[in-house]
């Protein structure tokens, strides 16, 4: 089996997704990349995550024709793969429809600032327009929003997409995505939030860059 690793990979974070809350049943969608050989793992279309095994996970090429798998590869490969190549340090990419932040996003409104952790994805999280799941006209819209340095855009009426070197990486932006969503929402609901200013939340960028990773030449 090719690419093994990462269509392991690919089927304990679709997993992941599940245990932490972040999609149900099928929904979403996720990919790692292998840049060396041009070949993209990605989620099976349709299948509940509870049961992918590595051998469902569809190896694609860099023009989404599969490569190996029995499975048809996740209706998303367009705006997967579009992302691989318009942010060449991307790795990972996850798609949920996780519920706070798809709230957020069915209004077409940005998640405010108002918790640290928006960090993870970026100075701020824009919101790409409404186009059809599946689509490469959806794929487009996602790319035009990806600025660089944002790690995260809202699908109008739709969900997340976040991206990371890594799926731990772009996991851990979805996760806070969602994590600030909902603190918003609850904020909003009791007071008036003031939202981060946006020199704090430049620092705080900053910061995450190498946060979680181990010190260079391995010192305390
Ligand atoms: P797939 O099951 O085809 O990945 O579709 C799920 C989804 O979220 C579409 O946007
Ligand atoms: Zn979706």
């Amino acid at each position: 089996m090719i690419l093994e690793r990462e269509r392991e990979a690919v089927a304990r974070y679709g997993r992941r997704l599940l245990e932490a809350g972040l999609t149900t049943g099928a929904g979403g969608n996720l990919s790692v990349a292998c840049r060396q050989e041009d070949r993209v793992a990605i989620s099976p279309s349709g299948m509940p995550y509870g049961e992918i095994g590595p051998e469902d996970v569809p190896v694609l090429d860099g023009k989404g024709r599969i490569v190996e798998g029995r499975r048809r590869p996740s209706t998303e490969w367009h705006f997967h793969l579009a992302l691989y190549r318009a942010r060449p340090e991307v790795g990972a990419v996850v798609h949920t429809h996780s519920t706070y932040a798809t709230t957020f996003a069915c209004l077409e409104r940005e998640i405010p600032p108002v918790h640290y952790l928006i960090g993870f994805a970026g100075r701020r999280v824009p919101v790409a327009p409404y186009a059809t799941f599946g689509t490469e006209d959806l794929a487009r819209c996602v790319v035009a929003a990806m600025e660089p340095e944002v790690n995260a855009v809202l699908l109008a009426h739709h969900g997340v997409v976040a991206v990371g070197a890594d799926l731990a990486a772009a996991f851990t932006v979805a996760e806070s995505v969602e994590f600030v969503a909902r603190i918003g929402f609850q904020a909003e609901a009791i007071g008036s939030p003031r939202p981060l200013p946006a020199d704090e939340m430049e620092r705080v960028r900053r910061k995450f860059r190498d946060y979680g990773r181990p010190p260079p030449g391995g010192g305390i």
